[in-house]
């Protein structure tokens, strides 16, 4: 399993080298940042969803079976797949603490999912739905519940000045 798990990590890192050149927005004439704006577009209106395989010539297939895995193998591999989407400009987003071992076989079944993919910018790919009872990372580690009072508690800020310009209490 040793020998295979780093000829595993060999070829994540080859793929890494497939990854398109980007330019920041900041380095872009005007032009080249229409052209990009009008691709985005192009790539909403026509292109599909499509297995990560096509973007990195990774079989998911090929990865073992988290439980074949120790948790410093599973750590090291899920940091190895972490690094090629970053390559990709593609996050993973899951809270700060969650450990690595435990996110493998999630980043493993992203591999099988069809994603739209975009070369420019960034793509976030979550694995919770902000459902905290469904949420992959379990209610010790979701951060859903606190997002939900933090947007509950800006709506509230918001009704407030609503209310505030409604009763014409202006100061000018
Ligand atoms: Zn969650």
């Amino acid at each position: 399993m040793k020998r295979y798990i780093e000829q595993l990590i060999e070829d994540l890192q080859e793929a890494k080298s497939y990854a398109p050149k980007q330019k920041a927005a900041s380095e872009m004439t005007e032009n080249e940042f229409m052209e990009e704006l009008y691709e985005i577009d192009r790539i909403i209106d026509e292109e599909e969803d499509k297995p990560m395989y096509n973007i990195f010539g990774i079989d998911p297939q090929i990865f073992p079976p988290h439980e074949k895995l120790t948790d410093e193998q599973a750590t090291l591999l899920s940091s190895k797949i972490i690094d090629l989407w970053a390559e990709f400009n593609i996050d993973a987003v899951y809270p700060v603490n969650f450990p690595l071992a435990k996110l493998y076989p999630l980043l493993v079944e992203k591999f099988k999912e069809p994603f739209l993919y975009f070369p420019m910018g960034m793509t976030d790919i979550e694995f919770c739905n902000c459902e905290p009872d469904k949420c992959p990372f379990g209610e010790e580690y979701c951060d859903c519940k606190e997002l939900a009072e933090n947007w509950e508690k800006d709506f509230e800020e918001f009704e407030k000045t609503k209310n505030y310009k409604n009763k014409d209490e202006l100061p000018f």
